[in-house]
């Protein structure tokens, strides 16, 4: 159910896109997802679907795109790519990584007409 009150979330915000730009409807939402987010992309997008009834976003085109994950070791600077948490430097094998990028839900697009 973690995908749903997602959606739920999205779509308020969706909303509140779209009443900013004076659109009455959403005709494309592309949404972007962290690899290390936790969320399905999947069911995300069922959830959307089945939310998306009575609110603008009705029937859009609903685009996923899955960001990779990025980290720098704060011990000796080298950059990354984490294929899990918690993670330790390839390089020194610090413990210490600091996760820039990859947990992040992030609306990218809302196109409304
Ligand atoms: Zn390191």
């Amino acid at each position: 159910m973690h995908e749903a009150s997602l959606a739920q979330a999205v779509l308020e915000r969706i909303e509140e896109a779209a009443t900013t730009q004076g659109a009455v409807r959403v005709v494309r939402i592309v949404l972007e997802v962290g690899e290390l987010s936790g969320v399905v992309p999947e069911a995300l997008e069922l959830a959307l679907r089945c939310l998306a009834p009575g609110t603008p976003a009705q029937g859009a085109e609903i685009v996923l795109v899955r960001s990779p994950a990025r980290a720098r070791c704060a011990a000796c600077g080298e950059r990354f790519h984490p294929s899990w948490l918690p993670c330790a430097c390839p390089r020194c094998a610090s413990p210490a990584a600091v996760l820039e990028a990859g947990q992040e839900l992030l609306i990218r697009e809302v196109e409304g007409e």
